[in-house]
């Protein structure tokens, strides 16, 4: 059948989701057409299928699905297969092609297991002007799952949760959330035995400047604070009543209550691992997981069907002995700080562990969830430097399918999307079962044009800028610089400099070329820093060209003053300058240099 123009749809709807899946289909042909066809399309329900499934037959395109939600992805899947787009970041889809479109007869994207029902982002900014064109990203690359801080979602008007959940995504409001429970303002003064005991005193937890609350939890074995909790988790629902899910997730950073009953629940000189960050702490899987049990027991007695997700990190990463995954649970495992030269299920001194943690969680499963929460943008400090993904997330999926992983979300932002949206991107197709072999050089045609292979090397050349810097790289500024040379990233800028002159007017190729001199520039600061001529002037140089760059897709700008600030103090203070200066992570930091090396 000849595609001409915009179609004729057959049938009418109600669902809001059908008529955005209608609206879509005609806005994306005429878009790519011009003007009015004359081919039909045609949508289905179809409770049989596992997926959408498109079928061309006369003069008439059918997309079928099992909900509404999937008919969408169908006509979504259906752009970038033979419309000649590419839904590669938030706002700005890529067109290519001219000219009518000849579909073949008969099956053109058959239905398929879905291997993941958990696909998502990690959002740890507040919705804005972009939140929109977000959620159609996000309905574009068939993503179904948001995680929000709790303040965020407040702020969230009907309109906005309505984007999200016309386009089949679901808002997990939740994040580090003890404090939203039981907030020190409304229960402080006439409940302090709520909050932890330390020291012999009942802590008030105050955010920080950087709201982060590091170290201060709450006295999590009082039944008053968990008959608090789920009461206030009870009301929040019927205040929002269009969430499936609420979170019990402590507050960021460590400082477990040791009241004479919590002490009870933890082992003072067991300390945690070094993979998890936590051996300068005890470890708390088991006082947390006490926690989560009964509120989940609690909750799940008047709102059985409500989801509660919990966080598996640092000092409580691993399952406690006898814990079950209900199916009222879902576990988030965070493998902070993993390494990314290795993939998960690679030998490897940090992501054996984290493996051996992935499995022990699947494990427990009931009837409950074990959803992978990610950092493919190399958590918040690491500034852009490379993380070189792509390929990377498709094999450690396969990994993850095998054992019985449900899914995963990622942390990300929009204004570094040129950096490792590609990581995003990858992400999307491989929760869905997409082969890396085919989606791979299909995103690098889509990107790249003629030009495919150039794009794949200078990918290539930037992961083994990583790869050389050791058997192990965790994605921190000085795990990086501190074990490579300058020549490579010079390298990279002669690489992104080719590929810009081969198509001078193309956006993203003059924001890799950003991003690859600024990898120098870099670079070469910190050499210059560590050689002794760079002092405070070369670094706010260097914060100034970076910010002379708000225009672009490059940089997180927000993340770089406090971390360029903190070099600036560490300098003042004649500190050795390693991270952020927190002395319990620069402790990690210098005991990762035998670590990384595989000493
Ligand atoms: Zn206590
Ligand atoms: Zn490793």
């Amino acid at each position: 059948m000849l595609i001409d123009g915009s179609p004729v749809l057959t049938g009418s709807f109600t669902d809001p989701t059908m008529v955005l899946a209608a609206e879509e289909l005609r806005a994306l042909s005429l878009r790519r057409f011009g003007s009015a066809g004359t081919w039909q399309a045609h949508f289905e329900i179809d409770g049989k299928l596992p997926s959408f499934e498109v079928r061309a037959a006369g003069n008439t395109l059918t997309i079928s699905g099992p909900t509404p939600v999937e008919i969408l992805y169908g006509v979504y899947d259906f752009a970038e297969k033979f419309l000649g787009y590419f839904f590669f970041e938030p706002g700005r889809d890529i067109l290519e092609g001219e000219g009518p479109v000849e579909l073949p007869s008969g099956c053109l994207i058959p239905a398929r297991e879905v291997p993941f029902t958990v696909r998502g982002f990690i959002q740890e900014y507040p919705f804005d002007d972009d939140s929109p064109q977000l959620a159609d990203w996000m309905a574009k690359n068939k993503l179904n799952f948001l995680n929000v801080w709790m303040k965020y979602y407040d702020g969230l008007d009907h309109k906005g949760r309505e984007a999200f959940r016309i386009r089949g995504i679901e808002i997990q409001s939740g994040h580090h959330n003890f404090d939203y429970w039981i907030p020190a303002k409304k229960y402080y003064k006439t409940h302090p035995e709520y909050f932890a005991e330390i020291n012999g005193v009942r802590i008030k937890p105050e955010a920080d400047e950087n709201a982060l609350l590091l170290g201060k939890q709450l006295c999590t074995t009082n039944p008053g604070v968990r008959a608090e909790i789920v009461k206030n988790m009870v009301a929040y629902i019927e205040r929002n009543p269009e969430l499936h899910s609420v979170a019990l997730h402590p507050n960021d950073g460590f400082g477990w209550c040791e009241c004479g009953e919590c002490s009870k629940f933890y082992d003072k000189s067991k300390k945690g691992d070094l993979y998890s960050l936590s051996t300068h702490v005890y470890i708390a899987n088991r006082i947390y997981h006490d926690m989560v049990r009964d509120v989940a027991a609690q909750l799940g007695k008047v709102r059985p069907d409500l989801t509660l997700y919990f966080g598996a990190y640092i000092n409580y990463c691993r399952p406690s002995p006898g814990l079950k995954l209900t199916p009222n649970l879902t576990a988030l495992f965070a493998p902070y700080w993993r390494c990314i030269n290795h993939r998960i299920d690679e030998e490897c001194p940090i992501n054996s562990h984290y493996a051996d943690d992935i499995r022990a969680w699947c494990e427990c499963k009931a009837g409950g969830k074990v959803v992978i929460y990610e950092y493919y943008m190399g958590v918040n400090f690491y500034l852009s430097l490379p993380q070189i993904f792509h390929r990377t997330i498709f094999k450690e999926c396969a990994f993850y399918r095998s054992i019985g992983v449900d899914g995963i979300a990622t942390q990300f932002h929009p204004p570094h999307w040129s950096v490792y949206g590609i990581n995003f991107v990858a992400m999307a197709k491989a929760l869905r079962g997409e082969k890396e072999e085919e989606a791979v050089p299909w995103m690098m045609q889509r990107l790249f044009g003629a030009d495919a292979a150039e794009g794949e090397a200078f990918y290539a050349h930037l992961r083994s800028i990583c790869t050389s810097a050791g058997p192990c790289h965790v994605p921190y500024p000085y795990a990086l610089f501190s074990r490579t040379e300058l020549a490579p990233y010079a390298q990279a800028v002669k690489l992104a400099e080719a590929l810009l002159a081969k198509s001078p007017r193309s956006r993203f190729r003059r924001e890799l070329r950003i991003w690859a001199e600024y990898l120098y520039r870099y670079k070469a600061l910190f050499d210059a820093y560590h050689a002794g001529c760079a002092g405070i002037p070369e670094v706010d140089q260097l914060l100034a060209w970076v910010h002379s760059h708000r225009d672009t897709r490059v940089f997180v700008h927000s993340r770089f003053d406090p971390y360029f600030e903190a070099w600036r103090t560490a300098i003042r203070q004649g500190k050795e300058y390693l991270h952020f200066n927190l002395d319990w992570e620069d402790d990690y930091i210098r005991q990762h240099r035998k670590l990384l090396n595989g000493k």
